[in-house]
């Protein structure tokens, strides 16, 4: 007889329970599985539930009775699609009609295709709901929370579309918003386009810095806000460029009504930082349909319109003409012929004598600057200069004249003196005191021979810098004349602001001076001021024996005019006024020589 192996023996005996104990192994794990799959619904930052094809609630998870302020008592298995709806009207996040709310969720559920949907609370939440429909019938749903993700995608969008300082929609939103509201005036309405720019903005930047001139802006924002109604659209273009667009116009005069309160608005002083603060604003005005009807045309005819109010003196306000068009195009010529003169040499210095009335000799000449145009011929500085001064040609321009002007007279007589204009851009030009004194050491010129002529409005765009070149120049031996005064503030204070060696009073009171007595008196106290401050005065533009006279009778003591003489060309300045040039430049070369030579340069 064998014996059975016992291990075996025990094993078959084992049989029957290792059946059951797998079965409940199995069902363990079942349960486990399940209290898994609840935790991990449970905790998925979406709210989950099925719903089965009688439109009854088969699961949901706590996310979504959280997200619905719901009560587990209420929204449990079994529960009516309906009935969930009306728990959640109760607790105010369902609104709208649930009936028609389910029919159209059933309808899509029926075509077996997926549907997305955004739904916002009262509360203000936004959820993002996502129904796939089940095999069999029924569907699982998807709440997620994209209140943030919205908020961010928002705050991204409206950042596109403004600008950061001032909150204001930006160029691009409102041309966006101009091409809508243009669609009206298809159907018959008009609007009005407003290109505002500050007048004076950059001084203020310059003198008190960026962070002030950015609190300006923001404050002119706020302004324009309460100029304008809440149908009309405020932008700000950038630096201190703005646009009203502004809507359902009646009559072109709403627009111009518009562009006073503006500038009444504007032109109040500020109170930024403890600085008082006065700036004023520019103002172009483009109508639609009248002068165009598509966005960008609009907006640049309202832009020439803009030029033409700076053009006019600034702080006032122009609508469009077409011939502003004309006259922008022939600047654009202007511009683009500018850039190419220096090169070719086409500019000329013309001279101008000034007459001492004490003495009755020519005191000093100024140079003036004349461009021979290859096909317009002669044109008056009076054009150009300013597009020269806006482009920022004036700077190579204007060194071109400065060297020139050393160069041509260094071999006048030693007592003969040279005027020569500045622009406000060449004295803000940080390498102006280099310029001169290369230009005085290459030539030879002596400084003391030397005036330069400013205009107030370099010192109404104020500042240090600029008083310390006006300083570094005259310390090169070199004079400071206030040209054209009285045309700009004729502010006291930029008299005493710096020790000016000149005034020269604009030829405009000159001209007057045959209408009554007033421009006489004018001119007379700013002779006396002149004498009290030790400056000569200068009485520009005199044309007649009668106005001469006048002048010596208050106590003038120089003029320019044509009485005199116009501005000539050097050789024949050199022919009319200084015969004697020849052997005094012989004798100049010969002393330079000699000079040379002793230093060993020869
Ligand atoms: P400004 O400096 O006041 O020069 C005097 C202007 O008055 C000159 O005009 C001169 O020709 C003119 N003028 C002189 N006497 C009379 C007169 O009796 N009657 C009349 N009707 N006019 C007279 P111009 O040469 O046309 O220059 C105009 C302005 O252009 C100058 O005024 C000056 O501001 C500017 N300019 C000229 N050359 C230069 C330059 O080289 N640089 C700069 N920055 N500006 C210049
Ligand atoms: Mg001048
Ligand atoms: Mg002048």
């Amino acid at each position: 007889m064998t014996l059975k192996n016992p291990q075996l023996v025990r094993r078959d005996d084992s049989l029957p329970n290792q059946n059951s104990k797998a079965r409940l192994n199995a069902k363990a794990d079942r349960v486990n599985t399940q209290m898994l799959l609840k935790m991990v619904l449970n905790n998925m930052t979406q709210g989950v539930l099925m719903f089965d094809a009688d439109t009854r609630l088969v699961f949901c998870n706590q996310r979504y009775l959280d997200m619905y302020r719901l009560s587990s008592n209420l929204a449990k298995p079994g529960c009516a699609l309906r009935d969930l709806l009306d728990q959640r009207m109760e607790a105010g996040t369902f609104s709208g009609d649930p009936e028609e709310y389910i029919a159209t969720l059933l309808e899509r559920v029926a075509g077996g295709k997926t549907s997305y949907d955004t739904c916002k609370l009262a509360d203000g939440r936004v959820f993002s709901i996502v129904n796939k429909p089940m095999a069999g019938g029924g569907w699982i749903a998807t709440h997620e929370d994209i209140t943030e993700r919205q908020r961010a995608e928002e705050r991204i969008a409206h950042l596109a579309g403004h600008d950061a300082l001032t909150d204001l929609p930006n160029r691009t939103l409102l041309r966006t918003q101009l091409e809508y509201e243009l669609k009206r005036v298809k159907r018959g309405e008009c609007l009005a386009v407003l290109c505002l720019d500050l007048d004076y903005f950059k001084g203020v930047n310059d003198t008190l810095g960026h962070p002030v001139g950015d609190e300006l802006l923001k404050v002119v924002a706020d302004r324009l806000r309460g100029c304008v109604r809440e149908l009309d659209t405020i932008a700000r273009l950038g630096g201190d460029e703005f646009a009203i667009i502004m809507t359902a116009l009646r009559q072109p005069s709403d627009a111009a009504a518009l562009a006073k309160r503006v500038r009444d608005s504007i032109a109040q002083p500020y109170l930024i930082d403890g600085h008082q603060i006065v700036v004023d604003i520019s103002i172009g005005i483009s109508i639609a349909p009248i002068d165009a009807i598509e966005p960008d045309q609009l907006l640049k005819n309202a832009d020439m319109a803009l030029y033409g109010a700076k053009a006019d003196g600034r702080g006032t306000f122009r609508f469009f003409e077409a011939e502003m068009d004309a006259r922008m195009q022939a600047r654009r010529t202007l511009e683009m012929d500018l850039r190419k003169a220096l090169h070719h040499e086409e500019f000329e210095l013309y001279y101008q004598p000034l007459v001492n009335l004490q003495t009755n000799e020519i005191s000093v000449y100024e140079a003036l600057l004349r461009w021979h145009h290859p096909t317009r011929g002669l044109i008056s500085p009076a054009e150009f200069i300013p597009v020269a001064e806006e482009t920022g040609l004036i700077i190579p321009l204007g060194e071109w004249v400065f060297r020139k002007a050393c160069q041509q007279t260094v071999n006048w007589p030693d007592h003969v003196k040279v005027a020569v204009n500045l622009s406000p851009a060449q004295l803000k030009n940080r390498n102006v005191v280099r310029m001169v004194k290369s230009a005085l050491e290459d030539s030879g010129m002596a400084g003391n021979r030397l005036q330069l002529e400013i205009t107030e409005s370099v010192l109404m765009q104020n500042t240090f810098a600029t008083l310390a070149t006006l300083h570094e120049l005259r310390k090169l031996g070199i004079q400071i004349a206030m040209d054209d005064f009285g045309t700009g503030y004729s502010s006291l204070s930029y008299l005493r602001s710096f020790p000016f060696d000149k005034i020269k009073i604009d030829r405009s009171f000159i001209d007057d001076l045959s209408n009554g007595a007033e421009p006489l008196a004018i001119v007379n106290a700013v002779a006396g001021l002149a004498k009290c401050l030790n400056m000569v005065s200068t009485a520009e533009g005199v044309e007649t024996q009668q106005q001469l006279e006048q002048l010596l009778s208050v106590g003038c003591t120089e003029m320019q005019g044509y009485l005199f003489s116009r501005a000539r060309p050097a050789c024949e300045i050199e022919e009319l006024f200084l015969p004697q040039l020849g052997k005094a430049s012989d004798m100049k070369d010969a002393q330079r020589q000699e000079g040379a030579a002793a230093s060993g340069v020869a």
